[in-house]
């Protein structure tokens, strides 16, 4: 559900922001929206800082997306191996847009309109996706690509953090 400015603008809300932002620094997670923690409002998380579960992944600053509108803005995809806090020990491979703009307000209902790209988009579509209630796993389309944490970090991690590296060095993050 949309978020009123009114609503947004409680001190209850920003508490529960608080609490999401706790949660998912908790879990390692690099982003959690709303509806991983039973509420379903249009509000994710993203923040990636020297992340011990996703080591390969470049750094993104802490952005609390509130009724977000993305726009795809390339018809190119890139492969993404993706994991989720609320579908522990899975992880599998899915085409994200490797470019995308955010329309949406931040926490205090200001207006924010920008791009993102490279590995950090396919996080925030990975969040935004959660808002219309659409798992990872849903994406997946080669199911040999599923595999537990231990069987990525032993066959997969290597490759994986080469080709995410190709992602960076072509589009910033
Ligand atoms: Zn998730």
């Amino acid at each position: 559900m949309e978020v009123t400015r009114e609503e947004l603008q409680s001190p209850s809300m920003q508490q529960f922001i608080d609490d999401l932002i706790e949660t998912k620094r908790y879990a390692n997670g690099a982003g959690i929206a709303a509806p991983q923690v039973g509420v379903s409002k249009r509000i994710f998380i993203v923040e990636v800082e020297n992340n011990p579960r996703y080591p390969y992944k470049p750094n993104a600053p802490l952005t609390v997306v509130v009724n977000p509108k993305i726009t795809f803005l390339s018809d190119e995809r890139f492969q993404n191996y993706e994991g989720c806090l609320s579908i522990p020990d899975l992880r599998g491979v899915l085409d994200r847009c490797p470019e995308i703009r955010i329309e949406c307000q931040d926490r205090q209902g200001e207006r924010m309109d920008f791009v993102v790209k490279g590995i950090t988009a396919g996080t925030f579509q990975h969040e935004d996706d959660h808002l219309n209630g659409i798992l990872f796993l849903d994406r997946v389309t080669d199911k040999h690509s599923f595999s537990t944490w231990s069987e990525f970090e032993e066959r997969y991690q290597d490759d994986v953090r080469k080709s995410v590296e190709a992602i960076v060095a072509r589009y910033g993050s």
